[in-house]
């Protein structure tokens, strides 16, 4: 019997890999890792596999993911990536540290934390020029005064994100910043800093071209491990498996007709005008997956038939020579944007292979 379509097939050995790989890439430099799961909703079979791969905290931007690892028997370190505020109460429950900039927040935090008698551990988010999160520099001294003076708050670190908003890129310059202010914040306070958490997958370059990468002995990865690739270039990492995750999907019409509608153009499912190429008559193939589950320009098809378009339930492909038939299975990888999105549609439904069990069968 055909499994069920639309699906991902999800390999965790190679997820496994992956996090072991960069666990060891990034530990010659006393780099440890957080694993990052909010692009598969802290799936806890693929949370296991980066743990099991190495990786030494797991961090999500929603506490609603924490949760649901924890429930899921996952027993490790959590770390919430977003600054938290009405959530305050569940971040303190379910999350060991959580990423902080506003002081308003981090009282919030407090006034739970201390309710339950229970330290929360926080890192301070420092702005270094991407302009997200971020306590601009000139007043981290006076953000970590007022922070400290909150009980059962315990600041465990510092932390920048870059090439998230404004796409600047992690370098020297401002990684050596970062190691600078982390330096004058524990000589100012007479306090150690354990956790200088650098950035995100994008810190493969400056890492790998830096000879003194300073104090910084963190970094937060979900897209290098999950796909394989830094996110400077989207270039693949040397040894990592890039295609452990996979959408499939279903055949449902293949047939030779006009490229080109006829009638009168009018808008189209979402308000464009269409322009369409004159490709004489050809195979035109439609999936069922469509803009409800995932964007066209987030997938690539592994057999490089051309995306003509998409719906709301429907993909159009040029079918050329293929030969494509109701029924058949098309096979794609995704982009980042891609897998939040297909993680996070209902509709697709998620199956773990794992080589080396296959393998030994
Ligand atoms: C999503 C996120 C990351 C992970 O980014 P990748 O590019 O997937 O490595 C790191 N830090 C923060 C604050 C994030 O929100």
């Amino acid at each position: 019997m055909k499994s069920f379509m639309p699906r991902i097939e999800i390999t965790l050995s190679q997820i496994q890999d992956n996090a072991r790989v960069l666990t060891e890439l990034y530990g010659k430099k006393g780099i440890s890792l957080m694993g990052v799961t909010k692009a598969v909703l802290g799936e806890p079979s693929i949370v296991r596999a980066m743990i099991e791969g190495g990786v030494k905290f797991i961090a999500d931007s929603r506490i609603e993911n924490i949760q649901k690892m924890k429930d899921a028997g996952i027993t490790t370190q959590f770390v919430l990536l977003r600054t938290p505020l009405s959530h305050a109460e569940s971040v303190v429950k379910y999350a060991d540290i959580s990423l902080n900039t506003e002081i308003e927040t981090l009282k919030k935090l407090s006034y739970y934390a201390t309710m339950n008698s229970k330290i929360h551990q926080v890192i301070i988010m420092v702005e270094l020029g991407d302009l997200r999160e971020g306590v601009l520099p000139c007043d981290l001294s006076q953000f970590v005064r007022k922070t400290l003076s909150l009980h059962y708050i315990k600041i465990v670190g510092i932390g920048c994100n870059l090439a998230c908003y404004g796409g600047v890129k992690p370098d020297t310059r401002n990684m050596q910043k970062l190691s600078e202010l982390v330096d004058s914040i524990e000589k100012e306070f007479h306090i150690d800093l354990e956790i200088i958490s650098g950035g995100n997958s994008a810190n493969y370059e400056w890492y790998k071209s830096d000879q003194d990468i300073g104090r910084i002995n963190s970094l937060r990865l979900g897209e290098s491990i999950l796909l394989g690739c830094e996110t400077q270039n989207r270039e693949a990492i040397p040894d990592l498996h890039t295609h452990a995750f996979q959408l499939i999907a279903e055949v449902i019409e293949s047939k030779k007709k006009p490229s080109l509608p006829s009638g009168e153009i009018c808008q189209d499912a979402f308000g464009n005008t269409p322009t369409i190429q004159d490709r004489g008559i050809h195979q035109r193939v439609i999936i069922a997956l469509g803009r409800q589950d995932i964007q066209l320009s987030s997938l690539k098809s592994k057999n490089k038939l051309e995306m003509l378009g998409s719906s709301s339930d429907h993909i159009i492909l040029d079918g050329k020579n293929n030969n494509l038939q109701v029924g058949d299975e098309v096979t794609f990888d995704m982009n980042y944007c891609g897998l939040l999105a297909a993680m996070t549609s209902p509709f697709i439904r998620k199956k773990f292979v794992n080589l080396n069990e296959l393998a030994a069968a």
